[in-house]
């Protein structure tokens, strides 16, 4: 069934090119009416949708100046603007932090400023990174005994983040002061908003390859499975011990279209979306993507495949600090939206791997293809 065809909706999307934004066109371009305008300097991952009459791509970014007389038309048309531009890699917090700031700070504000002035609703993707570190941690309970000192809760749960040197922080303190705006706006001028707290979104088409279609660090999804690709060890920072929950990208699209129709219901309040059921260590994740891998590939070699330990230091340099843990509380997305991840860790893996195996395995990396 097409939702939205009664009522279809202008939509903004910037930063539409990359992995959530792929996510985001396939459904509603193949399932709703509704005409969007994105902003994307990359169109690698969308290439399918450029000729969809229902889809308009400016390839720019959306802080160039030739471009701001398109945003502003489109800002003004629109009925709902999506921000999902940043740089939002682990690895360049860090060691770019400058322009980590710039990209989700600075180049937000004039977004935040041109919905306030048309009262748009603007949907903000933020990070659960906003969190910090739990409470835990910091009172050194690494059982994790009181859920009070370690669930994440949207509207109770202080956000603490560690000092100034450790430049990690640099994207949650940036991505938390644009939630502040927003907020602050909602209260004095009214501005309608969401905002999005991703808990690590896993799926086809998350980041790059490293040596095969990018270089770098990309998130833990991709460095174990480039890993697994190219034949080097898979990685584990300072031992994998840090937990994260892991979230289909479908049912996280899901949970964005239930933003968008139901807009009262959404407005006003930030949302953790994750789930709760998919929580690893990062050690547990190697060993449960290895075996994976195994069973996609039908080599049983591959369960004992090689995972070595690397400190933080080495791993992405100075000024590296972890989240030790992020369980949401997802309560709010349940009652208000209607929404539920169901699909078990095991079963996003095995989609998403057999994804970057049938793109990626055939393919010889560039040295071998130089030798
Ligand atoms: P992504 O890196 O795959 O996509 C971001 C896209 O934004 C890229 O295609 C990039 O080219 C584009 N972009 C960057 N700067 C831009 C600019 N100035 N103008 C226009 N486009 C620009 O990241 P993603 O995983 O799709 O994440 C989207 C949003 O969700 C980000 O705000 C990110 O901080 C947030 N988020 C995602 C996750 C996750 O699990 N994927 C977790 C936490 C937060
Ligand atoms: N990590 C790892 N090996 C890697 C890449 C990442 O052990 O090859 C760890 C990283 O230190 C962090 C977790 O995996 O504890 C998740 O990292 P990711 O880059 O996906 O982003 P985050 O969830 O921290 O935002």
């Amino acid at each position: 069934m097409r939702i939205g065809t009664e009522n279809p909706m202008n939509i903004v999307i910037l930063g539409c090119g990359g992995f959530i934004g792929s996510h985001l066109l396939d459904r509603l371009l193949s399932t709703t009416d509704h005409k969007i305008v994105g902003w994307d300097p990359e169109s690698s991952k969308i290439r399918k949708h450029l000729e969809n009459p229902n889809f308009t791509l400016h390839q720019r970014y959306v802080d160039d100046p030739e471009t701001q007389q398109d945003l502003r038309e489109a800002v003004a048309e629109g009925d709902v603007v999506i921000n999902l531009a940043a740089i939002c890699n682990p690895s360049e917090y860090n060691t770019n932090p400058i322009s980590v700031i710039k990209s989700n700070l600075f180049d937000v504000y004039p977004i935040v400023e041109l919905c306030v002035e048309y009262k748009r609703w603007l949907i903000s993707f933020s990070t659960s990174e906003c969190y910090g570190r739990t409470l835990s941690s910091y009172v050194g309970d690494t059982t994790y005994e009181n859920p009070d000192l370690y669930e994440l809760k949207e509207d109770e749960t202080p956000l603490i983040m560690g000092p100034i040197v450790n430049q990690r922080w640099t994207y949650a303190c940036a991505k938390q002061m644009v939630e502040r705006l927003v907020y602050a706006h909602h209260k004095e001028d009214g501005l309608p908003f969401t905002v999005v707290r991703p808990l690590n979104f896993f799926g086809p088409r998350m980041d790059y390859i490293p040596q095969r279609d990018g270089d770098g660090v990309p998130r833990v999804l991709a460095c174990f499975m480039g890993a697994l690709l190219n034949g080097d060890p898979m990685k584990l920072v300072d031992g994998g011990k840090a937990r994260r929950t892991i979230v289909s990208i479908y049912e996280a699209v899901d949970a964005i279209c239930r933003m968008l129709d139901n807009p009262e219901k959404a407005n006003g309040h930030a949302f953790n979306i994750g789930n709760r059921n998919n929580e690893v260590t990062m050690a547990e994740l190697a060993d449960m993507m290895r075996k994976t891998y195994a069973k996609i590939t039908g080599d049983p070699s591959y369960e004992d495949y090689p995972i070595i330990e690397v400190s933080s230091e080495e791993f992405y340099g100075e000024g590296y600090e972890d989240c030790d843990r992020r369980m949401p509380d997802i309560s709010k997305a349940k009652e208000l939206l209607g929404w539920e991840p169901k699909i078990a860790l095991e079963d996003v893996l095995l989609d998403t791997m057999t994804y970057f195996h049938n793109e990626y395995a055939g393919a010889m990396k560039p040295a071998q293809v130089a030798e």
